[in-house]
């Protein structure tokens, strides 16, 4: 599907990105955050998580690399794929059983090999905009009609 663009001048519009967003997050769903160090990916997880009603610390998966989030419905798996050296790491560390009836969000996707080819993946990449941040959302098939 045609990717569409969302400003977000501030970490205000940040902020509301990610409760539009996790109102619209459905089982089996994957948001993947690309974008350089800093850009925000840590910072629209835990607005997505927040929207979905988890109160309390978003520790940053730097090196736990998977953060779950059982108690929400549905329950988020928090990812950081950073410090992976290869693609099948993400196997090795139980991502599928992680991922079995949660939404996965994922930063540095790239990094345990994409996700952009599956129907309910999100794939939304942020960069640098003046001083706030611009992200280029495009959406697998599963997402017609839930673009936030
Ligand atoms: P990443 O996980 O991509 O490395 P972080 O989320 O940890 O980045 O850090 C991003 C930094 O940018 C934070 O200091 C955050 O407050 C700030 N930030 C996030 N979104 C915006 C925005 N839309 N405009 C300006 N600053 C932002
Ligand atoms: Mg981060």
């Amino acid at each position: 599907m045609a990717a569409v663009t969302r400003d977000l001048p501030d970490l205000a519009a940040m902020e509301a990105f990610g409760a539009r967003l996790a109102a619209k997050i459905r089982a089996g769903d994957v948001i993947a955050l690309s974008g350089p160090l800093g850009a925000g990916k840590t910072t629209l997880a835990r607005a997505i998580l927040q929207g979905a009603g988890h109160r309390g610390e978003v520790p940053s998966p730097t090196f736990t690399l998977i953060e779950m989030y059982d108690a929400l419905d549905p329950p988020v798996a928090h990812a950081d794929f950073y410090r992976l050296d290869n693609p099948a790491e993400a196997e090795e560390l139980g991502l599928d059983d992680y991922r079995e009836g949660a939404v996965l969000i994922a930063e540095w996707p790239e990094r345990a090999g994409g996700f952009a080819h599956e129907p309910a993946c999100l794939a939304i990449d942020i960069s640098f905009d003046a001083t706030g941040r611009k992200a280029i959302v495009e959406p697998g098939t599963d997402w017609l009609g839930r673009v936030p």
